[in-house]
């Protein structure tokens, strides 16, 4: 029985699924085996003193896929990391890359620390000496390598690294360009925060826009109304489900945390939830809603659209063939097993697989590295000489109207709009909403038109290894 099976591994899962797709594709097993592997992993073991005792660390940097330099991927701080784990989140970066169009290789790092054990000094000293560490083999550079935030990190250790880089590069005028998730004032850019949970929600956005691609889940209708369950409230969860609560209409009617799960038919007030798990480090005791003990049991409850938003392989053989959702989005990293994903294709459920779904991160952080390049913050030119054309077009509709008499009045809450030209942040999700869009049609192209590709998971792979294939055979390889 299936079920009794082993379970390879992330980075054999993450393999299991590369090979299902390339198999349907006319590259050469040679070529097939260079996308495949991981070029390169470097651990590091390096001393830190504190608390009167030197504390030793381990670190990784993988480098998946150099076909585009520099690579990308963020640098993840939890227990849990190991070479395979860095190796199978390289690889899916290099599938992401492609698939979005983002000019980059594969590659993620990871430091194995519980993060929330260390004052903000102590976990400052680390990271330092952990972008030093990767710094000095050009493991963080703005043309070689450049890292960004993933689980356990974000903008504050991305601006320490940067820093580092800096003081090790001081006559490198693209020093910033070196790692993105920046805070605004250190060389980020607006929207970077939001990005993943955004790219999630656009993601969903375009989905629904495709009637027949919903009816496949056996849903219809758009995302007003749909009943959507959420595992993990972090960074990226918690964008997500704000943005779908708040902007489409979607019921949160689960939340799981790492102590339990809340339950509520009515929809969860993401804010307070939120709020509530900054203040008590967890879900229990909320108020406004049912909590279960067993947190897991919940992502088998009835749902519309299951956002897998933690951690890898949370969907796996022991309980994929009780989950009743129809629509799961991948906003995670390899949240669904390759025997899960058989059993859930199996069952009919329509997967938006990872590599896709939670490509918002490092779109954004492409727009960073290329205002980082540029030294200029995007909309800084355009944006006044765009407010003076429409003002030009306002003033002669409205002189028009006086003297012909017509009696046109614009409203001026369209006047507002209108008027106002596009500053960062909107043409930081007007680039994502249109990064989304493209690569779901890239792979609805695929999905569609091939007679033997009956999930968007292939699809996906289909469409990046083959970018990453001529990538490979432009080279002459
Ligand atoms: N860590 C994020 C991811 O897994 C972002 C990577 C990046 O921005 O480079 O996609």
């Amino acid at each position: 029985m299936i079920s009794h099976a082993r379970e390879p591994s992330f980075r054999e899962s993450v393999d299991l699924m590369f090979n299902r797709a390339v198999a349907l594709m006319d590259i050469s097993p040679g070529l097939q085996e260079k996308i495949r592997i991981c070029n390169a992993t470097y651990t590091v073991r390096f001393g830190v003193r504190l608390r009167g005792d030197i504390h030793t660390f381990t670190g990784y940097r993988s480098v998946h896929s150099e076909h585009m330099e520099p690579v990308k991927g963020g640098i993840r701080y939890s227990l849990g990391v190991n070479q395979d784990e860095v190796e199978a989140l390289a690889a899916l970066m290099t599938y992401k890359c492609a698939l979005v169009e983002t000019p980059f290789g594969g590659s993620k790092g990871g430091l194995c620390i519980d993060p929330r054990q260390y004052e903000e000094d102590e976990l400052e000293r680390i990271t330092r000496r952990f972008a030093y560490e990767l710094a000095k083999r050009d493991l963080i550079h703005p043309s070689q390598n450049v890292p960004a935030p993933d689980m356990g990190t974000g903008e504050r250790e991305m601006a320490w690294i940067a820093d580092q880089y800096a003081r090790m590069n001081t006559t490198d005028i693209n020093a910033k360009a070196c790692v993105t998730g920046k805070p605004a004032h250190a060389g980020g850019i607006q929207g970077r925060i939001e990005a993943t949970g955004r790219g999630v929600e656009y993601a969903l956005q375009e989905f629904f826009r495709h009637p027949q691609d919903v009816a496949r889940a056996g849903l219809s209708g758009t995302l007003d109304g749909k009943r959507v369950i959420i595992q993990g409230l972090g960074n990226v969860g918690y964008h997500a489900a704000k943005f779908l609560s708040e902007d489409d209409g979607c019921r949160i009617t689960a939340v799981i945390e790492h102590d339990g799960a809340l339950l509520s038919d009515k929809g969860l007030d993401i804010e307070a939830v939120r709020h509530w798990i900054m203040q008590n480090g967890g879900v229990k005791g909320y108020a406004d809603a049912t909590h279960v003990e067993d947190g897991a049991s919940v992502l088998e409850h009835e749902c519309d659209i299951l956002i897998p938003a933690a951690l890898e392989g949370v969907i796996h053989l022991g309980n994929a063939a009780r989950i009743k959702a129809p629509l799961i989005i991948e906003a995670a990293n390899g949240p669904v097993t390759a025997g899960a994903d058989a059993i859930l294709r199996e069952k009919g459920c329509v997967i938006i697989p990872d590599m896709y779904a939670n490509a918002g991160g490092v779109t954004v952080s492409y727009f960073e590295w290329v205002k980082n390049l540029s030294h200029i913050r995007f909309g800084r030119m355009q944006r006044r000489q765009e407010e003076s054309r429409h003002e030009l077009l306002i003033n002669e509709l409205e002189r028009l109207s006086r003297d012909r008499e017509l009696g046109w009045t614009l409203s001026p809450g369209f006047k507002q709009k209108y008027l106002r030209g596009a500053g960062e942040l909107e043409l930081v999700r007007s680039g994502l909403d249109d990064t989304m869009r493209g690569a779901y049609q890239a792979m609805q192209e695929v999905w569609h038109e091939r007679g033997d590709v009956d999930d968007l998971r292939t699809a996906a792979y289909l469409v990046s290894i083959g970018r990453v294939a001529a990538a490979y055979r432009a080279k002459g390889l």
